[in-house]
Order: C-alpha cells, then structure tokens, then sequence
C-alpha cells in the first residue's frame, strides 16, 4: 500500500507557514514503514530538533481506479480516520530552501500514525470536524468544509498520476496550528467528539 499526503489544503495553514496557494493540489508520499499504528508511541527521531504535528483526516481507497472523474469519486472511499502527518520541518525548510524533495522531512519511521478507520456514511463529508489536543490543550482544530480541494477532488487529482490501489491511504492536509512536539508530550486525536488517537512522544 502507498500513503499520499496532500500539501497545503487549508488556507489558513498556508498562511502561518508563509507558503504560496497553489493553483493545484500538491502531494507527496510516504512509505509503508512510515505507519504507526495502535497508539503505539512515536519515538522522536534525534535528526530533527523540530518535528511538527500536522492532524489530518484520512480516507481509506476500496477499490482500485486511475483518472477517477470528481463525480464518481466518492464510490473509491467508504472509511475515513485520523492521522498525524508528522513533519521534520527543520529538514523539510533546508529542503525547500535548496529545492530538494522534501521526503528526509516527512516519510521517517512512525512519521504516520494512523487511528482506526470508521465508516463514512456516519458523517457529511462536507462538514467533519476533527481536532488535535497536546496535553489536554487544543492545538488543531479543522472541519473539511475549510479544505481548498475536497475530498473527491483529491481523489480524482492524484489518480490522475497515481494508480490507487485497494488500502491505499490519503492524508487530506492539515489545518493551521501545526506545531512542535517534544518528549513526554501526549497526543489525542478527534474525529468530531469520537476520540481516534491517544499516544505519547516518546
Ligand atoms: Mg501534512
């Protein structure tokens, strides 16, 4: 399975990391050994003094497609979840700075923890709440009615480029308040009121 992170989907987050708004979605990728899983705790990495969490809600693809048209697009998904795109953004604006890839900043180990996945039908894709707490504070608080693409626009962007595959897994981009997190901190993951994560920065 392939992990497909859309960059840059919340305006409000382009603008607190000073980025330009794309004309078109931007995505990249992560791994399969990116995944953290279970609420397993995430093992800060010692080659970043600053990972950020980015919360993002997740859909999950049910079936295989290629130049998917936004109209049928909502037939490839029938999960969503939670996940946290973590992000070396020490690296990540070394890379940008010298137009390299940006993947030393986002694919590490344990850079994708992922909640379980519930079914889509409980919730208008257009209007789904989700929100991050670091020790007991929010930190993220987004709703998709606030994404620059939706939902299917992404679905049909990407496999335009990307054939997507059965259990394939689509980060949808973070709202603002991203921010650094440290050893001991604690991460609670909401997708509207149902909590979806729960771990600790180790
Ligand atoms: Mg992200």
């Amino acid at each position: 399975m392939k992990i497909v992170c859309i960059g840059r989907n919340y305006a409000e987050h382009i603008e607190e990391l000073g980025n330009e708004r794309p004309d078109e979605p931007i995505f990249f990728l992560k791994p399969d050994t990116a995944l953290l899983k279970n609420n397993d705790p995430f093992f800060h990495p010692d080659f970043s003094t600053d990972i950020h969490h980015e919360i993002e809600l997740l859909v999950k693809i049910k079936k295989e497609g290629k130049s998917i048209s936004k109209e049928f697009a909502s037939d490839y998904y029938d999960e969503i979840g939670l996940g946290i795109d973590f992000t070396a953004r020490d690296l990540q604006s070394k890379a940008k700075e010298k137009g390299r890839p940006w993947e030393i900043a986002k694919a590490f180990n344990g850079s994708a923890p992922i909640s379980n996945f519930v079914s889509k039908e409980d919730y208008d894709m257009k209007n789904v709440s989700f929100k991050l707490e670091k020790n007991r504070k929010v930190v993220q608080a987004g709703n998709t009615s606030l994404m620059l693409w939706t939902v299917d626009e992404i679905i049909s962007y990407v496999s335009q480029f990307i054939l997507l595959k059965i259990g394939d897994i689509i980060f949808t981009g973070t709202p603002k308040g991203v921010g650094q997190v440290k050893i001991g901190d604690r991460l609670v993951g909401y997708l509207a009121d149902k909590k979806m994560l729960d771990f600790e920065v180790k």
